[in-house]
């Protein structure tokens, strides 16, 4: 199938390393022109060489954090300064401390809103502007399983991607008819470079192996393993694509059936 992106102009927030890098890789390898954004100049850098060298084409990586309002002006200005358009933006980051509701004060909460709800909203009224005028557009979140079954010890999570998964909705009728699809992936436990961590600090506190904690995370799902980055980034280049044009407003979840309701 010819996903039709090529020279597409593609935004990846949070991508230099995980879901958000496997994301960006792939739109190169469609031929998109992609763009990336982190918080260190050097690892976003390093990731752009990194997909250069490996798919041989144009990456930019370019410094940002996606909670300050003037670094993601400016990264999205400098994309229209460079490629004179934006067709798909991906909005991606990192995610929130895990907590219960007795440890989560409301400062916390401020945070994980900024971190995973404004981010999105902030960038996506950036670009929209710019997809109206192109009458094309694809805006594509990372959330969570979490907004489609809240997860124990997530309260952050299970709020701020609820939260995302409201807006969007509300978002793709608005701009539907201007040629702009929105739509949510929700990866259930996918092997980051972040989930390797946590599995490591989890291991330390119950006094059980890396391993052992990789492989309980695994149980929980029906396919019995983790995801791999690539199997979210398939999900997210085909929604992109011009082959998803008729789908809007939908969360997909990318998680070997962790999610157990029907809707
Ligand atoms: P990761 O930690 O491996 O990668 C996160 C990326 O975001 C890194 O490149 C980091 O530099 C960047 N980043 C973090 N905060 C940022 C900020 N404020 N501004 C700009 N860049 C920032 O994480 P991941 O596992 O790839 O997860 C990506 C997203 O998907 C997160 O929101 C996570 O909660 C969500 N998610 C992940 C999983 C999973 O199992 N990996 C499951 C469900 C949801």
């Amino acid at each position: 199938m010819d996903l039709g992106i090529t020279d597409r102009v593609a935004i990846v927030t949070a991508a230099s390393r995980g879901i958000g890098f496997a994301i960006a890789r792939e739109l190169a390898r469609e031929g998109a022109r992609v763009f990336i954004c982190s918080r260190s100049a050097e690892n976003i850098i390093e990731a752009a060489y990194r997909i250069r060298a490996e798919v041989g084409v144009e990456v930019t990586g370019i410094r940002a954090n996606v909670t300050s309002e003037q670094e993601i002006e400016r990264f999205v200005a400098e994309v229209l300064n460079q490629a004179g358009r934006v067709d798909i933006c991906v909005t991606n980051a990192g995610g929130p401390p895990a907590s219960t509701f007795d440890e989560a004060d409301l400062e916390m909460y401020r945070r994980a809103f900024e971190l995973n709800t404004l981010s999105a909203i902030r960038l996506a009224r950036l670009v929209i502007p710019e997809m109206r005028r192109n009458r094309w557009g694809r805006i594509i979140n990372i959330t969570s399983v979490s907004a489609k079954q809240p997860i124990e010890g997530l309260i952050l999570s299970n709020t701020t991607r609820a939260a995302l998964t409201g807006w969007a909705k509300t978002l793709s009728a608005e701009v539907a008819a201007d040629g702009i699809t929105v739509n949510n992936i929700a990866p259930g436990y996918t092997l980051t470079e972040r989930q390797t961590e946590l599995a490591e600090a989890r291991a330390q506190k119950l006094g059980k192996t890396k391993e052992e904690i990789l492989a309980q995370w695994a149980e929980q799902t029906p396919m019995k393993r983790m995801g791999q980055p690539e199997e979210i980034a398939a999900a997210a280049v085909f929604l992109a694509s011009e082959r998803a044009s008729y789908i809007t407003g939908v969360t997909l979840q990318v998680d070997g059936g962790y999610v157990r309701g029907i809707f």
